[in-house]
């Protein structure tokens, strides 16, 4: 597979190295520096079992996460539009042979009616998912772009739409991008090639080189934020996450830029799939922390996204070791919001671990202080790719964060939340607002006022 060199991840792993007292610190002080840590590092802090070892690496974790992320975490939810797919991915429900699942390509109208569903809620950011068919399927996903884009409730609009979809050439990301996605997302599945055209027997996503060479043609393309990731379960856990790191070196190397977001979805139940009920290489909670804490050491300034694939316990626990954006009240059918979707559909992907509803997964970010944000300002001012990392890395784009945030979650709070989490989201916020700089809680108070008298979507 290109851009990995497996035999060099099989010598990292081969002897199992442990690191010294000595080693683990000096690695982990360079990562609270938020420095970058090569591969050697990451395959060390891979290797440590001791409990007390693994204790400073989800502090340091957590405290890499507070010093970039403060407690900002960013909400979305997934739109699938379509289930209907070529391909014939051995873990998917949605897969070619799969006789379980009905399928359906909803109409620009039926995605409306999504989108008002979601506004409804309060959402504002959308991930739109499909499966890969069609000729030309970008027209496709454009108009459906522009027709979430169209949609408004009220004085509320969806303010990014990213998107998940199958490999494009450069020609069609361009047309992607100039219907005003935010981040293009694909993930490679596995980075081991052998397990790789496995579980991929037939249809375009069986070349793993497609696939991975997809996100060289989306910066190409000029897409800027692009995400990346792993389906964890397919392969080893340890060398998957070391070839997710190689991969995106290369993009280092190549743009001067690695990618915005890194998702880790694990494998989850999909009917019609036998694959999923047994499978070879299951990661555990404990390894899968693990995970999450030493991605966020590695690459201290990209998100890090969990979905609703895993349970409510572990997602909130999970938000202090590096997670910084996530998915909720998901529905993984295409029409699953307007039709009341109960997880258990012939139409789904796969089954869900957190069904809780928006408002319930904010009143549990609130009752642990941390601040729901359902903010999109980055992407609407251009400050994507390059420039957010330029503004990101000095620490400058914190003090825009913390005000779009609480602008974000004050209008949430006004217009969808019910009474008892509107208390505890007024409570946040004006603990949140004294410690701000004076004159980041003066800009803030002007939007509050504003919002107070009816103004919606003002950002910095
Ligand atoms: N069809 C496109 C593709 O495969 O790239 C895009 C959308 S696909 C619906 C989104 C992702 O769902 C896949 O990349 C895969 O990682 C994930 N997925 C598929 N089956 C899954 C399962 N049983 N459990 C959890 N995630 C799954
Ligand atoms: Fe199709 Fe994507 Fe599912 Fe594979 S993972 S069967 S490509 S929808």
């Amino acid at each position: 597979m290109k851009y990995i060199d497996q035999a060099e991840i099989n010598r990292l792993l081969e002897n199992n190295k442990k690191p010294s007292a000595a080693e683990l610190k000096k690695i982990l002080t360079k990562a609270k520096a938020l420095n970058r840590l090569n591969l050697e590092e990451v395959a060390m802090l891979l290797n440590v079992s001791n409990p007390e070892s693994l204790k400073e690496i989800f502090s340091a974790a957590s405290f890499v996460k507070d010093t970039i992320y403060g407690r900002r975490v960013v909400l979305f939810a997934p739109l699938y539009i379509s289930n209907i797919c070529a391909n014939n991915c051995l873990y998917c429900a949605f897969k070619a042979d799969n006789k379980v699942t009905t399928r359906k390509a909803l109409t620009i109208e039926e995605i409306k009616e999504q989108v008002r569903w979601l506004l409804s809620r309060g959402h504002k950011r959308i991930l739109m998912v499909a499966g890969e068919s069609g000729k030309n399927p970008v027209d496709y996903y454009v108009e459906a772009i522009k027709a979430i884009y169209s949609v408004n409730v009220g004085q509320h609009k969806i303010r990014r739409v990213n998107i998940n979809c199958a490999p494009l050439s450069v020609e069609e990301f361009k047309k992607l991008k100039a219907s005003g996605i935010g981040t293009y997302q694909i993930f490679q599945e596995t980075y081991h090639e052998a397990t790789y055209r496995r579980v991929h027997p037939s249809g375009p996503k069986s070349d793993p080189d497609n696939r991975i060479d997809a996100v060289d043609r989306a910066f190409t393309a000029g897409i800027d934020d692009v995400g990346v990731g792993v389906l964890y379960g397919l392969y080893e856990w340890k060398f998957e996450t070391l070839a997710l790191l190689m991969h995106i070196e290369h993009l280092e190397k190549k743009f001067n830029i690695g990618p915005h977001t890194i998702s880790v979805p694990r494998i989850e139940p999909a009917s019609g799939v036998e694959f999923t009920k047994n499978m070879p290489h299951k990661v555990s909670d404990d390894d899968f922390r693990k995970v999450v804490a030493i991605l966020r050491l590695a690459v201290p300034y990209t998100g890090i996204i969990l979905s609703t694939r895993e349970s409510a316990d572990l997602r909130d626990e999970l938000f202090s070791l590096g997670i910084s954006q996530i998915s909720a009240e998901s529905r993984t059918s295409p029409g699953g919001y307007s039709s009341g979707d109960n997880n258990q559909s012939r139409e789904i992907q796969f089954t869900i671990g957190d069904q809780r509803s928006l408002d319930e997964v904010v009143a549990s970010l609130l009752e642990k202080s941390y601040i729901p944000s359902f903010c999109a300002a980055c992407y609407r001012k251009a400050r994507t790719g390059e420039k957010f990392m330029n503004l990101a890395k000095p620490g400058t784009i914190k003090g825009k964060c913390s005000v779009n945030a609480l602008i974000t979650l004050k209008e949430y709070l006004d217009d969808f939340a019910t009474e008892e989490v509107k208390k505890d989201g007024y409570r946040l916020i004006n603990q949140l607002k004294n410690n701000l700089e004076p004159q980041v809680q003066e800009s803030l108070a002007k939007f509050f006022t504003d919002i107070d008298r009816g103004i919606r979507d003002e950002y910095v």
